[in-house]
Parts: C-alpha cells; sequence; structure tokens
C-alpha cells in the first residue's frame, strides 16, 4: 500500500477514534502515524491503543510509526467555584494553597511560578483568554490586576510567557508515563513545554535509545536555543497551540517556518500541529483558510501535518485524514511546489551518508529512475535521503523493524522492513522485488541503489549503484 505523496500525517487517537475498526481505517485513509497524547487517559487506555495499532500493523503488513506525547510541566489554577467570572479591573490573588476559588483569587499549587514572577509579568489563564497581570509576588502568592476578565473553571491551565520557569522539563507524572510508555514497543516520544537543551537531553538518557525524542517548540524560551534543541532532538514539534498563548499569535506563523526550515537544515523531522483542520472538529468540511494552512505547511516541506482533535474528539476523523491526504497530494502536484520545496535545501554536511545521498538524487533525477532505494539499519542514511527532499521516491530497506516505524513520520519515506543484505547480487534482487512489489517500479525501471560495504556492517553508507528492474536477476553469475 502506497501512498501517493510525501508529507505524512499524524493523527490523535482519542475517544472518537481509539477502536481497532477506526485505528484501521484512519489508516487506509492517510494516517501514518498515530500520537497517543498523555494529558487524556489513562494508562490503560494508552496500553489498549497501541495494541490496537500494532494488532492493524500485523494485519496490513505495513510499519505504523507511534508517537507518546508527554503533557509536560503543565500548570494549572486548583479548583474553582462553578459560575465564577473575573472582572476587567479587579484584584485577583493566586496562592499555592487556596480554598475553592472564586472571583478574588484561587490555588496556584506551583512554588516555581511564585519563585519566579515579578511585579509586571503577565500570566494567562485557559490558553490566554483570562490575562492577569502580576503587582507583587511573594514566595507563595500574587496578587494581580485582572486586564482581560472572563469565566474561570477549575484546573484552566496556566502560562507564564515571559518567565524562564524553574522547572524540569519532566514532571512527576511525564517520568511515570515515560516509564509506562516504555514498556510499550513505541516509536517517538514527544516532550511538550521543552525550554533547554537540557530538558531534551534528559530524556534522551532515559529513553537510551528505545525511541526517538521530539522536542515540542511552544514556549518562548526554546526559541532562544534552536539550535541547540535541534542538535539534541531527534525531531521537531511546531506547537502552536501553546505557542500562539505563549507568543503573539501573529508571530506563529513566521516561528513555523523558522523552525521548519531549521529542522529541515539538520536532517530532523518536522511536525506542523494544531488547528489545522479544527472546523472539522464539528463539520464535514474545513474552512477554506484551514486548508490553505494544511498546504501552506506542505509548501514549506515539513515532514509530517498533525491532526489533533480532529481525529482524537470530533464528528469526522476519517474525512479530517482524507483532508489532509487530498490537500497534500493537490499541492504536491502543483508546479510550484517544487521550487519551494528546493528554497529550503541546504548543503550536504562532509560525510560520506551526505555525499552519497545527495549523488543518488542528483543520479535518480537525471535518469528519471523510478525510486532511491536506501538500505539503512539505524536509519540514519535514510534520513539523510529525505532531508534531500528529492523528485523521486525513497525506499528505506531495513532489518530494524523500529527503523522502519521510525522512518514512517520522514517526508517522503516509504519503508519496508526486509533481512539485511550480504552482497551486489543480492542487494539488487532485493531492491528491485520490493520496489516492483510496494508498486513503486516495474520491469524495465531504473532504481538508485545505496548501501553499504562491507554489507551487514552499520553506519558505514559508501556506495551508490544504478540496476534496472528485471535485468540483474537473469544475468549469469559472474
Ligand atoms: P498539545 O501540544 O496538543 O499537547 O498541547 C500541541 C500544541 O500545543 O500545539
Ligand atoms: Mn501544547
Amino acid at each position: 500500500m502506497r501512498r501517493r505523496r510525501n508529507v505524512k500525517v499524524l493523527a490523535t487517537l482519542g475517544p472518537a477514534s481509539a477502536s481497532e475498526e477506526m485505528i484501521r481505517a484512519l489508516f487506509e485513509a492517510g494516517a501514518d502515524a498515530f500520537r497517543l497524547n498523555m494529558s487524556h487517559g489513562t494508562h490503560d487506555d494508552v496500553r489498549a491503543m497501541h495494541a490496537r495499532i500494532r494488532a492493524v500493523e500485523a494485519d496490513l503488513g505495513r510499519p505504523i510509526c507511534i508517537l507518546v506525547d508527554l503533557q509536560g510541566p503543565k500548570l494549572r489554577v486548583g479548583k474553582v467555584a462553578e459560575g465564577t467570572v473575573l472582572e476587567e479591573g479587579t484584584s485577583f490573588r493566586l496562592e499555592l494553597k487556596h480554598g475553592p476559588g472564586d472571583a478574588a483569587g484561587a490555588e496556584l499549587p506551583h512554588k516555581e511560578i511564585f519563585q519566579a514572577i515579578e511585579a509586571g509579568a503577565s500570566l494567562l489563564i485557559d490558553d490566554g483568554k483570562i490575562r492577569l497581570e502580576v503587582v507583587e509576588a511573594g514566595k507563595d502568592f500574587a496578587d494581580t490586576k485582572v486586564m482581560v476578565g472572563g469565566p474561570l473553571s477549575s484546573n484552566k491551565g496556566v502560562n507564564v510567557p515571559e518567565v524562564a520557569l524553574p522547572v524540569p522539563a519532566l514532571s512527576p507524572k511525564d517520568r511515570r508515563d515515560l516509564d509506562f510508555a516504555m514498556t510499550l514497543d513505541i516509536d517517538w516520544i514527544a516532550l511538550s513545554f521543552v525550554q533547554r537543551p537540557d530538558d531534551v537531553a534528559e530524556a534522551k538518557k532515559i529513553v537510551a535509545g528505545r525511541a526517538a525524542v521530539m522536542a515540542k517548540i511552544e514556549k518562548p524560551q526554546a526559541l532562544d536555543y534552536l539550535d541547540e534543541i535541534i542538535e539534541v532532538a531527534d525531531g521537531l514539534m511546531v506547537a502552536r497551540g501553546d505557542l500562539g498563548v505563549e507568543l503573539p499569535v501573529e508571530q506563529v506563523p513566521g516561528i513555523q517556518k523558522a523552525i521548519t526550515r531549521a529542522a529541515r537544515h539538520a536532517g530532523k523531522p518536522v511536525v506542523v500541529a494544531t488547528q489545522m483542520l479544527e472546523s472539522m472538529i464539528e463539520a464535514p468540511v474545513p474552512t477554506r483558510a484551514e486548508v490553505s494552512d494544511v498546504a501552506n505547511a506542505v509548501f514549506e516541506g515539513a515532514d509530517a501535518v498533525m491532526l489533533s482533535g480532529e481525529s482524537a474528539a470530533g464528528a469526522h476523523p476519517i474525512e479530517a485524514v482524507e483532508m489532509m491526504d487530498r490537500v497534500a497530494q493537490s499541492v504536491e502536484a502543483d508546479p510550484q511546489f517544487r521550487d519551494a520545496i528546493d528554497a529550503g535545501r541546504t548543503d550536504p554536511e562532509t560525510t560520506s551518508a551526505d555525499a552519497i545521498t545527495l549523488a543518488a538524487r542528483q543520479v535518480a533525477e537525471t535518469l528519471k529512475a523510478a525510486a532511491i532505494v536506501c538500505y539503512t539499519a539505524s536509519g540514519s542514511t535514510g534520513l539523510r535521503a529525505s532531508r534531500e527532499r528529492p523528485k523521486v521516491p525513497i525506499l528505506v530497506l531495513t532489518p530494524v523493524v523500529q527503523t522502519a516505524r521510525r522512518l514512517a513520520l520522514a517526508w517522503g519515506v516509504h519503508c519496508v522492513e526486509t533481512e539485511d543484505t550480504t552482497s551486489f547480487l543480492d542487494m539488487v534482487i532485493r531492491a528491485s522485488r520490493v520496489a516492483e512489489t510496494e508498486e513503486f517500479a516495474k520491469t524495465g525501471d531504473r532504481l538508485v541503489i545505496t548501501a553499504g560495504v562491507p554489507f551487514g556492517t552499520p553506519g558505514r553508507t559508501n556506495i551508490l549503484r544504478i540496476a534496472t528492474v528485471g535485468t540483474e536477476a537473469r544475468r549469469p553469475r559472474a
């Protein structure tokens, strides 16, 4: 089953899509990867969804990528009495300990906030709907003035945009969730509210190679260290939901472009997320602006576009995936797509894998080859080939199922699990067979193959071979 597009679709699962039938239907509609969100749902829910995805995977014989998204140090107010409304211009007191909240004050059970804020700082509640300005802060309280009022209910999220909070990226809940996630075979772990490169490094130490680690960029502080974060992370997410609360929302499109460009430059998968088809939570068709938003991310060369509530809790999860698939196919067929993609291309690094994959792209495009075929165990050559954003599809052949799943999120890559190759002849025959059965090539088509010799030695891509499908197998052995 081959996709007719390069960009990937990452769909969040939730109550509207947790059944095996729905997971299968979403995959068939175009979802290449699924997000399991630890902010909602119990470990049992996540375990069950994970098992169903793997069942669908086994049934369809295609690798499916699973991303577990950790909640991160999400800050919340405590309990608040029903019907509470904050009035603009009034005083509002936040305290470390406080009974049920009302229009005069509420609990904020995070001592780090009180330690970090000073008079003049802004506190945003409920995705920025309520804005408070700190008048005076002590070690366990803050007196604030309501700048923008509105209804306040229990456990609403709090954002403190201007302040670098002295909180670790992994809360105690995150550590529990991470330990749990590591008992399942998952492919990516996403870290929310990353502030510093160390946040990513710490998670990577715990994960210890059992999954790839994605840094969600949703704090302004992360932008100050973007290059360093990209260096340690395996992938990035442009988490526009919280980013648009923490920063003026009009800055998000430019930041999306900057993050996407930097991640592409580094050859790390980048996901554009949140509200892409938001209106489809209720409506069967998206707005024109939403279609345009998905299209833009595709033009920018993002590796994947994400659905959140649309697929997790909406009325039309399958239609939302189908819509992304259609938009992606249409954009990629647009004559302007190539120029847009090539504008974001950068020079290769001075490694043999980069030199070979660059050459593979040029040879494949010159010969109008049917595909580039990469033999890769760790997946790193597959990602370097993806970084080239070639005009021809990339077939990643790997003996490691985890590599096939992980790279299912990467642009332009079709992963196939297969035994490691052992000889030049086997390399060509196997590539031809896979390219034919996966519907990428037919007899007479050319393939550009990359691999490493000696065969079976990981991390050593050093050869490029041009092959014609259907001819090599017949050639007598020397
Ligand atoms: P979330 O992250 O859905 O976990 O909040 C994405 C975002 O903030 O955009
Ligand atoms: Mn978020």
